[in-house]
């Protein structure tokens, strides 16, 4: 039966509707556009938009599928972590038909819908058995996590400052760049010399899975002449972005060698956000994960950043998952939307004392 899943929880307004064997049946991604002029994400504009881009992003969803909402056979929405003001737009929305439907309502951890993203039917050459290791890059998020089963996720290290995504749009911002900033960035890294300015790579080398970009922010900032905040030409803007870019994904792959250390037997190296679209890092994970043996699987660019085929995915794998074990359809009816959901909570799902 066909599950409908919204996605609201940052900047990206999502519906999509996917089939128990994860057959795609529409999908629906609207970008938020209010955000550009201040350089950001503003939490309130996000949540007004996800009000009044929904009703009509839903029926086009349904639409699309050739499918009326009896056909529904669950509704699954983002409920954390995230901006608290979409999740509820977007809970609130998907609650609603699941009353009206009478169907089970599902609450989804949106981390948790990047880390099974890759399980979706072709994404991964060998499907992505567990265990695998994850590495999602996004604007808000940098992190390292030992998937182990559905609901079972070991973080084995992430940023103790700026996630990898905000870095580049941080720099993007010194060079005068527009934002988002990591397309930009990689633009103009082409055009440089990677090894022209010397960068540090905090935490590099240090025990554990742990990133931190803050300092290699700082230390760009502090190499950028006055001039190059102005003029875009000046050959050492090219030079500082692929600078940057290099030192970036030295330390990503620095990171992964330590967090291959910690966990047994990955069966597939799998990336995720909107970071994964960079093409010198995806190279250079690519080229780690042969080093090491390893399957490398990324998902198509609308499948890594904020989408909501995932939230579906992962609704019907929480459903299959607790039907294995024996346990009823969760209904989350009840639940709050959460700005914080920590991943190591998901196991609790799996038991029978989380009804
Ligand atoms: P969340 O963190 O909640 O998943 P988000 O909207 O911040 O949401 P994504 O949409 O997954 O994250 O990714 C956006 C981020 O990815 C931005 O920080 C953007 O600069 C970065 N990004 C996008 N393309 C590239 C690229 N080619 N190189 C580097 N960074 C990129
Ligand atoms: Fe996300």
């Amino acid at each position: 039966t066909p599950v409908m899943a919204i996605e609201s929880s940052c900047d990206d307004t999502a519906c999509a509707i996917v089939h128990a064997d994860g057959q795609i049946m529409a999908e629906t991604t609207l970008s938020q556009s209010g955000h550009v002029p201040f350089g950001g994400v503003v939490p309130e504009i996000a949540a007004r938009a996800h009000l009044a881009a929904l009703p009509d992003l839903v029926r086009d969803t349904l639409d699309r599928a050739g499918m009326q909402p009896r056909d529904l056979g669950a509704i699954a929405a983002s409920c954390g972590p995230g901006l608290i003001g979409g999740l509820i737009v977007g809970a609130d929305m998907g609650k609603g038909m699941a009353i009206a439907l009478n169907r089970p309502f599902i609450a989804v951890n949106h981390i948790e819908a990047h880390a099974l993203s890759p399980r979706l039917p072709g994404v991964a050459s060998n499907g992505a058995p567990f265990p695998y290791l994850l590495l999602l890059v996004s604007g808000g998020h940098c992190q390292c996590i030992a998937v182990e089963g559905v609901g079972h996720y070991r973080r084995l290290g992430g940023t103790i400052d700026d996630a990898a995504g905000e870095a580049f749009d941080k720099v993007a911002k010194m060079l005068g760049l527009g934002w988002p900033g990591g397309p930009a960035v990689e633009h103009l890294a082409l055009e440089g010399n990677p090894h022209a300015i010397a960068l540090p790579r905090p935490l590099m080398g240090r025990a554990g899975c742990d990133f931190s970009f803050s300092g290699l922010k700082t230390a760009v900032a502090q190499k950028l002449p006055a001039e190059v905040r102005t003029a875009l030409s000046h050959p050492l803007a090219a030079d500082i972005a692929a600078s940057f870019q290099q030192a970036v994904s030295d330390i990503v792959i620095d990171r992964l060698g330590h967090a291959l250390g910690m966990m047994e037997r990955p069966t597939t190296l799998v990336v995720a956000g909107g970071v994964a679209a960079n093409g010198m890092l995806r190279a250079r994970l690519q080229e780690f994960a042969q080093t090491h043996g390893l399957p490398f699987a990324a998902p198509p660019l609308r499948l890594c950043t904020d989408n909501a085929v995932m939230v579906a995915w992962a609704a019907i794998e929480t459903m299959r998952a607790r039907r294995e074990a024996g346990l009823p359809i969760p209904d989350d009816i009840a639940m709050r939307p959460r700005p914080r959901w920590p991943l190591a909570e998901m196991a609790h799902r799996m038991t029978a004392d989380a009804d």
